[in-house]
C-alpha cells in the first residue's frame, strides 16, 4: 500500500490555493506553495504550506520544477496555472499532475470546447460568425481577456461597429447571443476511483461593475456614460432551486461521458469542473463556458457548502475532495489512476 507521506502536494499560491492546501493537510499531506515574491503573506498568515518556495513569476515555476519532482510532489493545476505559464506550457510539465492534460486544449479553444458541449447536449448561447448577423443582444468577449475585462454588448451590427472602434486591430473575439437570466455556475467533482458524480455547490460571480450598475438609476447611467465591464473581484455562494437539481446531476454526467471520446484527452475529465450559465425565466440552463478544473467560485466553501454537507459527515471543500481523491489513490497503488 502506497503512503501519502511519500508525495507533497503542490501548487501555486493565488486562484484557489488556500483551499486546496489546506484541505491537502486536513487528509494529511505536507504541502508546499509557489508564490511570487511579495504576494506570500496569505499563504503564511492562514497556516496552510508547510513549505513556501519564492519565485519572481508564476512563469519560472520550470526552474524550480526539479525540487518539486525531486520531492515527489503532485501539482493541482487551477485558473492562475493557464492564466499565467500557459496552456501548452503546463502540458510540459514533467512534475506529477492531477488531471487530464489533453483535456485543457479542449478547455482553452472556444471552438472545441463548444464541440464538446454540444456533444453532451447541453443548451448553448447562439455562436455569430459575423457581426453583420447580430439580430439579438450579444455578448462580444475577447479572447485574451482576463477575468472578462474589456468585454462589450451590443444590438446590432451598427452598434457593434460603434463600439468595437475602441478595440482595431484585436480580432479574436466571439460573439454570443446574451442570455438575460441570472448567472449559475455549477461545481462538480468526478473520481474516476469510484466513477460517480458528484454536485459540490454553486456560485454566482461578483463582478465590476456589472454588479453595480443596478444601485444607480438607468438615466444616471446614461447621463454619465457607464458601460457595463465584468472584472471578476470574488464569488457569492447559491443554493439553487431543489427541481433544477436532476437537470444539474444530467448534464454534468453527459459532460463527463462525452469527454471520453476527445481527441488527445484520453480517458476524459475527472476531479473537478464547473459549467458557467445563466438560467433564463424558463428554467433553461445555457452554458456559456466549461473549465475543467477547480473554480475560485468553490472559495466560499472552505468548511463544505449544504451539498457537500448532505453527503459527508465532515466539512469537505473542493480542495480537500481532490486530495481524498489522491489518498485513496495513492493507497490503493492506483496513483497513475488520477495523474495525467
Ligand atoms: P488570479 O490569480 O487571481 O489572477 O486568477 C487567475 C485566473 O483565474 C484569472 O484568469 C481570473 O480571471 C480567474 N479567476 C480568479 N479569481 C476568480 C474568481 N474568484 N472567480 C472566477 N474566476 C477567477
Ligand atoms: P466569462 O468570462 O465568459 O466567464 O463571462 C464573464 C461574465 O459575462 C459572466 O459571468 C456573465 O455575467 C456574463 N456573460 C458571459 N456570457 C454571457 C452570455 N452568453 N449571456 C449573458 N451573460 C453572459
Amino acid at each position: 500500500m502506497g503512503n501519502i507521506k511519500d508525495h507533497k502536494i503542490v501548487t501555486l499560491g493565488s486562484h484557489t490555493a488556500l483551499q486546496i492546501l489546506k484541505g491537502a493537510k486536513e487528509e494529511g499531506f505536507e504541502t508546499i506553495c509557489i508564490c511570487e515574491r511579495g504576494k506570500e503573506k496569505p499563504y503564511i498568515s492562514y497556516g496552510v504550506a508547510d513549505e513556501i518556495i519564492l519565485v519572481d513569476k508564476f512563469a519560472d515555476f520550470f526552474k524550480i520544477e526539479q525540487g518539486i519532482i525531486d520531492q515527489k510532489g503532485i501539482v493541482i493545476p487551477h485558473g492562475s496555472f493557464v492564466a499565467y505559464i500557459g496552456a501548452e506550457k503546463v502540458k510540459n510539465m514533467e512534475a506529477m499532475h492531477y488531471g487530464t492534460k489533453g483535456i485543457l486544449e479542449w478547455e482553452s479553444d472556444r471552438t472545441k470546447e463548444r464541440e464538446w458541449l454540444q456533444n453532451a447536449k447541453i443548451k448553448l448561447p447562439k455562436v455569430f460568425e459575423s457581426p453583420d448577423d447580430i439580430d439579438r443582444p450579444v455578448i462580444i468577449k475577447f479572447h485574451g481577456a482576463h477575468g472578462g475585462q474589456g468585454y462589450f454588448l451590443a444590438n446590432s451590427p451598427e452598434e457593434f461597429y460603434e463600439r468595437y472602434k475602441e478595440y482595431q486591430g484585436d480580432d479574436d473575439y466571439a460573439i454570443q447571443e446574451y442570455i438575460v437570466g441570472v448567472p449559475v455556475y455549477s461545481h462538480y467533482f468526478y473520481s474516476r476511483l469510484n466513477d460517480e458524480l458528484e454536485v459540490m455547490g454553486f456560485d454566482k460571480r461578483y463582478e465590476s461593475n456589472a454588479d453595480s450598475i443596478g444601485r444607480i438609476a438607468a438615466k444616471d447611467q446614461v447621463d454619465v456614460g457607464i458601460r457595463t465591464t465584468y472584472t471578476i473581484t470574488g464569488n457569492v455562494p447559491i443554493v439553487l432551486r431543489e427541481s433544477l437539481l436532476p437537470m444539474i446531476f444530467e448534464i454534468g454526467q453527459n459532460v463527463v461521458d462525452a469527454s471520453r471520446k476527445l481527441k488527445g484527452a484520453e480517458g476524459g475529465l475527472f476531479g473537478p469542473f464547473c459549467l458557467e450559465g445563466i438560467i433564463d425565466p424558463q428554467l433553461n440552463y445555457y452554458v456559456f463556458e466549461i473549465s475543467a478544473r477547480i473554480v475560485a467560485g468553490t472559495n466560499p466553501y472552505v468548511h463544505g457548502s449544504p451539498y457537500t454537507w448532505l453527503r459527508y459527515d465532515e466539512p469537505m471543500s473542493t480542495g480537500r475532495r481532490i486530495a481524498r481523491d489522491i489518498k485513496e489513490a495513492i493507497e490503493s497503488d492506483n496513483l497513475q489512476k488520477v495523474l495525467g
